[in-house]
């Protein structure tokens, strides 16, 4: 692309860079994070589960296990899979739903499906032997497949629903996490594993005034079908005559706006930051097609859809959709040179010009057209591919309100407020995100204490300190499956089988040695998160140039503690290797564990049946680990 694309009518590059500044400008805000409104702290009404019925007791339980799991979605799930195919199974899962499913348990609203094609994203195809009935499953089928996958890996009997953890504190004294429930549970677990989801904790627009609403409304992972009619599989039937206002134009709203579009009397679309929408084409699933399929060709796909989207160009592109083809080029990388720089940037114009073009081939307003067009790189936000998202603007009951940049100004008892036009309408429907970046403590809703009763959030009060985003120091026998210093992925189930399998290799490892202590070294922590930083920095100038969003916690300045807080932000399939390395085989290289203690014939063990000079530094003492991938 270059000053020819002026000629052509597309736009050069300097003005395609002066427009990204202005459109990033527009959107920068002192508040960054703090803006958002916390749903489960702050609206409780409105983060009451939607799908349980009212009234739910049980006995607590009480009870000593091997391995307790916060989070009953694909991470706690696929954790317990693992766990018993290497035969442990005295496993609890302590999940807030009322079932198995995690994001597809609560996200419910009509259009929700996977954006990721199904044979990549459903686990454990191969294993359960389901097919899916489309190229791109809805949330619907996913949400099936979740409870399939427990009955097959009897999973049932195992949880503990509708229950929060209210606390869990390691003991030194029996070398287990006390785990406390909201149902007054007792849990003593031997490993306590941290799967409680990395997109579950809904957040709300700041709009000043949100209070004073006095419409419906909801979030769109509590949809109220009581409210709107329908089913997730039924169109709504009650909005014949109704004003609906969505807040939010981003994956979720790309989804939910079709559906609304056809239902409801008027549609008003409050749009800050226009979304990516590239072609879905969707189909159903080709039986023939699938039936032929040799075995591991799961992991294979799988394996080859990450290359295909992280740029590591696959030499043949498997699943070959959107996603594929828009991220073939990885352009947030470190470029070796200026004129690198320069390509990059140029294939990252052209990959949103192709965005931009499609709508206004599909718009028919121009005016519309122009509102709705994304200037910001691909990297900046998650992409989004739907083939009804862009046509429902043609509607003449669906109208954009687009915010330039701002948000909704205020919130009126009638509906939003932008501009200084009042939108009355009866219904709201917040399409506005879930918390990522924000305290891990804080998201899973308790603070776990570890080794000396230090809270999670003193230990990480400066940012964190972990092994690979898995173990941490300060909390023995606790395992982390979240972002914080971990992986990152277009496909969150290929992350999460991964990251679930680690750590069942870990405590299974430490069953059959019988370690009774596990816990990274300091100074393991800190190579990881030099290599943490080291990838980070590559992609750091192209994300300080991105518009604000849950990517950049909305590009807040960073601090010592953001700083610590990243992901691994290079290839899923790299940090991958990180972890594999570390166990294959597994020498516990800068990690610190503990053996149960030998009993000596006629000798009496302590109290516990360990004895600390059991404390042993990695088995190979100066073992160093080399961090490049
Ligand atoms: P997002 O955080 O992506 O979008 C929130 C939307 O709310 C944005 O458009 C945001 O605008 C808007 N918003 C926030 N505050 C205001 C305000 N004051 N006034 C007006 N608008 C406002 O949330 P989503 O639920 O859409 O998606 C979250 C993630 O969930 C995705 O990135 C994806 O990972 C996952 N997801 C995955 C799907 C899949 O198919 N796999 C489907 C749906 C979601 P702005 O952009 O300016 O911040």
């Amino acid at each position: 692309m270059t000053e020819q694309d002026s000629s052509a009518g597309g736009p050069s590059i300097d003005e395609l860079r002066r427009r990204y500044q202005e459109e990033r400008q527009k959107r920068l805000r002192p508040d960054g994070m703090a803006q958002y409104r916390d749903l489960s702290d702050e609206f409780e009404d409105l983060d009451r589960d939607p799908f349980v019925e009212p009234g739910f007791t049980r006995d607590p339980v009480v009870e000593e296990v091997t391995v307790v799991i916060v989070g009953g979605g694909f991470a706690g799930m696929l954790t317990a899979v693992h766990l018993a195919k290497h035969g442990i199974t005295d496993v609890r899962i302590v999940e807030k739903a009322g079932d198995f499913g995690g994001t597809w348990y609560w996200n419910r609203y009509p259009g929700c499906m996977c954006d990721v094609e199904s044979y990549v994203y459903l686990p454990l195809l191969e294993e359960t032997g389901f097919m899916p009935t489309e190229r791109y499953a809805s949330a619907t089928e996913i949400f099936g497949y979740s409870k399939l996958l427990a009955r097959t890996f009897d999973l049932y009997p195992r949880a503990l629903f509708q229950t929060d953890v209210t606390g869990a504190e390691w003991d030194p004294e029996s070398r287990r996490w006390q785990v406390t429930t909201s149902r007054d549970d007792r849990l003593s677990a031997r490993f306590f594993v941290l799967a409680g989801g990395i997109l579950h904790k809904a957040k709300l627009p700041g709009i000043p005034g949100i209070e004073r609403y006095e419409g419906k409304a909801f979030h769109t992972s509590r949809w109220d079908y009581t409210t709107t009619g329908g089913s997730p599989s039924e169109p709504m039937d009650k909005l014949a005559d109704k004003r609906v206002g969505v807040i939010g134009t981003g994956a979720t709203a790309v989804q939910v706006v079709p559906q609304l579009a056809r239902a409801v009397k008027e549609l008003y679309v409050f749009q800050r930051t226009p979304g990516a929408v590239g072609v879905r084409n969707q189909r159903p699933t080709d039986v023939e097609w699938f039936r032929s399929l040799r075995p591991g060709w799961q992991h294979e796909r799988i394996v080859n859809f990450t290359q295909a989207v992280t740029g590591a160009q696959p030499e043949e592109d498997m699943v070959a959709d959107g996603w594929t083809e828009m991220m073939w080029v990885d352009t947030q990388k470190a470029p070796g040179s200026e004129e690198e720089a320069e390509a990059l940037e140029r294939a990252d114009f052209e990959a949103m010009e192709t965005i931009r073009r499609r709508i206004d081939e599909i718009v028919e307003d121009p005016g519309t057209a122009e509102k709705l067009k994304p200037y910001w790189g691909k990297h900046c936000k998650r992409v989004c591919f739907h083939d009804e998202y862009l046509p429902a603007f043609n509607r003449p009951n669906v109208h954009l309100v687009d915010t330039d940049g701002r948000g909704v100004d205020e919130m009126s008892a009638r509906g939003p407020v932008v501009d200084g036009v009042e939108y009355p309408v009866d219904l709201i429907v917040y399409a506005s995100g879930f918390e990522v970046t924000t305290d891990l403590h804080h998201r899973l809703g308790f603070d776990p204490k570890g080794r000396d009763g230090v809270a999670l959030s003193e230990r990480w009060a400066k940012g964190a300190h972990t092994l690979h985003g898995v173990l941490a120091s300060g909390f023995p026998n606790l395992l982390l499956i979240s972002l914080v210093q971990g992986g990152f992925g277009t496909n969150f189930s290929h992350l999460l089988s991964e990251s679930a399998k680690h750590v069942a290799h870990i405590v299974e490892a430490c069953v059959e040695q019988e370690i009774v202590e596990i816990e990274p070294e300091e100074s393991a922590e800190d190579e990881w998160l030099s290599v943490l930083l080291g990838v980070g920095m590559g992609g750091a100038r192209y994300f300080m140039s991105c518009t604000p969003s849950f990517y950049n916690s909305e590009q807040q300045a960073i601090d010592q503690r953001a700083a610590r807080n990243l992901t691994y932000t290079g290839s899923l399939l790299e940090y991958v290797g990180y972890l594999e390395r570390w166990r294959q085989p597994l020498e516990f290289a800068g990690v610190k564990v503990r053996r149960e203690a030998p009993v000596e014939p006629g000798s009496v063990a302590t109290a516990k049946g360990m004895a600390p000079e059991n404390v042993v530094a990695p088995r190979r003492p100066g073992h160093a680990r080399r961090w490049s991938p």
